[in-house]
């Protein structure tokens, strides 16, 4: 049994030797029980000098297989370009800044061994700061019903996917990629377990307030139309509101002759019934930008250096 850990890089100078250390030792401990391992490192166009750590690590350990993008293409193409290089019957997903113990290795095995497709990690939040944890506690909750692929707060890319998961994980073409609903969507028998979550110690997360939104956006509108029916939705209540309102003046205006005072009502409506065109505009926007990108189809990265050759069929770019 050949497993595979893939860990997309964005500059992990700091981390990657004692990352590299750290599977190593799990894998060495796996080794007897006839597991054998190997590594795809994906260099996600770092600026520092990550590239030249996974080379050096690739001529240590024959075992060691790295890609290196043309420049930053993000967290959802490295994952996708690890995926495609895997050779591995199962698996691993895993961050390489060491927020993902290596040591929980050995249990998703075991686990897999159970007969489950998908092992996955959910993170407690511990050591999170406050407010992110309030923040991500209620978006899920609004994401749930809203998606229909069902979304867990603190499970990540943490996960060990068995080789069937991982073809129809690469079956899903689409350029716009979430992973998070993409595991989800893709099924399969699946068991998760916790980890207490470890603080970060080099380098800082990527993810400033803007990504986090943008994300946050992409995992409501990636997988459903509903926001396009929640549109019509209000479009039909606001009509009704309208119908009632305008018979109420006409009635008013019967019986009492016309007043004309009404401009605060009329700026209201105006500038309410704008915003609320504004944002429905926004909406089909977004799905039409989901649209424009998916029918250009670009590839999803570039690689400038590696040493590996992608597995079987899977195109060697996009
Ligand atoms: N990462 C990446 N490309 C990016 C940003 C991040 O490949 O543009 C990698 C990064 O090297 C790490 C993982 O994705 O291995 C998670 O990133 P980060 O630690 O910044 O996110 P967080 O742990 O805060 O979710
Ligand atoms: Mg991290």
């Amino acid at each position: 049994m050949l497993i595979s850990i893939v860990a997309p890089c964005y500059n992990e100078e700091d981390v990657l030797e004692r990352f590299h250390d750290e599977v190593q030792k799990v894998a060495d401990e796996l080794l007897p029980l006839g597991h054998d391992m190997e590594f795809v490192y994906v260099d996600d166009g770092s600026r520092d000098r990550t590239l030249a750590v996974l080379r050096q690590l690739a001529d240590r350990d024959p075992r060691v297989r790295y890609v290196s993008f043309s420049r930053n293409f993000g967290k959802e193409a490295a994952l996708l370009a690890g995926l495609r290089h895997a050779k591995g019957d199962s698996v691993i997903v895993m961050d390489a800044d060491l927020q993902h113990p290596p040591e929980l290795i050995t249990r998703m095995v075991d686990l897999h061994a159970q007969g489950y497709d998908q092992v996955i990690a959910r993170r407690t939040r511990s050591g999170d700061r406050v407010t992110r944890t309030l923040t991500a506690r209620l978006y899920y909750r609004l994401v749930n019903r809203l998606v229909d692929v069902e979304l867990v707060d603190g499970v990540g890319d943490f996960r060990l996917l068995s080789r069937r998961v991982t073809d129809a994980v690469l079956d899903l073409t689409e350029y716009n990629r979430f992973s998070k609903g993409l595991f989800a969507w893709v099924g399969f028998p699946s068991t998760t377990f916790e980890y207490e979550n470890a603080v970060r110690e080099h380098g800082s997360s990527s993810w400033t307030l803007r990504r986090l939104l943008n994300y946050g956006l992409d995992g409501l509108l990636s997988f459903n139309d509903r926001p396009l029916r929640a549109a019509l939705h209000l479009g039909m209540g606001l009509l009704l509101c309208a119908g009632l309102y305008t018979a109420w003046i006409v009635g008013a205006a019967l019986v009492n002759g016309v007043q004309t005072p009404g401009y605060v009502t009329i700026i209201t409506v105006v500038t309410a019934l704008a915003g609320v065109q504004m944002i429905m505009l926004g909406v089909i926007g977004e799905y039409t930008g989901r649209i424009y990108y998916e029918v250009k189809r670009r590839p999803h990265f570039l690689v400038q250096a590696s040493n590996a050759e992608p597995a079987d069929d899977h195109a060697p770019c996009g």
